[in-house]
């Protein structure tokens, strides 16, 4: 794993404009993470997460008192918010017009640090082409009971029926429970069709393997089963973005791996700060991601219809 300098974190937020105050405040409780050691973490993934994250609407999950007890939402500016997380209109926005946050560099991740963000969370389109998705994402909900095993079986499940329609997908352990299906888009169909297909599939396998998956909300239908949320597929809905930190216990992070690796997990908060930062040294699990050109078609959203 990495080591995380506290004191190269301190030093490069400073290199890039934004002065850390209480550099040494642990951020999570029972671990050695201080704000100091989330800036040295930002700057170790950020070479794979700038392309996750640049120019996406943001949704940050500060934490307010330091144990992860009571955190928040931010989607909009707040007095006081660093320079380097940015403020301005969506544009091409049809409908409703609406300012939105986003980052585009080093000194924007770290100024989440130093604003207590602990999750930073995206839109799956670009503030710049807000009405077409250019990624829809299966996020597998376990029934509390469940084991990562049926939740990895899950995610495969869903590979091959995107697979059987002619789309790949890429994998993201989420930090939490669960695991995240990704499936990139050239932007050319709309957030509707996006969202339709993605609830179509849902329902495809619940309706295929009732015991094991739900296509519905309700916690308390969930019963043993697996919730796949298609929920996260609409204008303006957010997940989890890749190497992201997670508000939990442990300081875990979302991070993306390679199908032929998923079984070697137990589980989806494998990696806590210093794991994922050395993750972010090696080759790019998601080998292929940025380049796939492939196109949500009514062809495809048919099928399955
Ligand atoms: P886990 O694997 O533990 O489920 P998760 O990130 O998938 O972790 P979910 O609760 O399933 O957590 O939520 C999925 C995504 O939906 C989140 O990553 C987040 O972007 C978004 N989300 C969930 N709850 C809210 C909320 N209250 N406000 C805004 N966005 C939310
Ligand atoms: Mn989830
Ligand atoms: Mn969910």
């Amino acid at each position: 794993t990495a080591n995380l300098d506290p004191g190269m974190g301190k030093e490069i937020a400073g290199a890039v404009g934004v002065t850390l105050t209480h550099p040494d405040k642990v951020m999570y409780p029972d671990t050695r993470v201080t704000k100091a050691t989330l800036a040295a973490y930002y700057v170790a993934v950020a070479e794979k997460m700038l392309p996750h994250i640049e120019d996406r609407p943001l949704s940050l999950v500060r934490d307010t008192d330091g144990d992860l007890q009571k955190t928040f939402f931010q989607k909009h500016k707040l007095p006081g918010m660093p320079k380097a997380i940015h403020d301005g209109r969506l544009e091409k926005m049809s409908g409703k017009e609406s300012r939105v946050l986003w980052v585009d560099d080093l000194a924007g991740l770290i100024a989440g640090v130093q604003m207590n963000v602990l999750e930073f969370h995206v839109w799956g389109s670009l503030r710049q082409q807000p009405d077409l998705p250019h990624r829809i994402v299966f996020d597998i909900d376990p029934d509390e009971g469940l084991g990562f095993d049926d939740v990895k079986q899950a995610a495969l499940d869903i590979r091959g029926v995107l697979e059987a329609l002619g789309l790949q997908s890429w994998p993201l352990l989420s930090g939490g429970k669960g695991v995240h299906v990704i499936v990139p888009l050239v932007p050319e169909a709309d957030w509707e069709a996006a969202k339709s297909f993605c609830q179509d599939l849902a329902e495809l396998l619940a309706r295929t393997d009732p015991s094991r998956f739900i296509a519905n909300m309700s916690k308390a239908k969930r019963k043993g089963r697996m919730f796949l949320d298609y929920l996260r597929n609409g204008q303006g809905a957010t997940a989890i973005c890749p190497w992201s930190t997670r508000a939990r216990s442990g300081a875990s992070c979302a991070v993306p791996v390679a199908w032929d690796e998923l079984p070697t997990f137990k589980s989806a908060n494998a990696f806590d700060v210093f794991a994922a930062a050395a993750r972010a040294q090696e080759p790019d699990p998601w080998k292929g991601y940025f380049d796939v050109e492939q196109v949500l078609t009514e062809r495809i959203r048919k099928a399955i219809r």
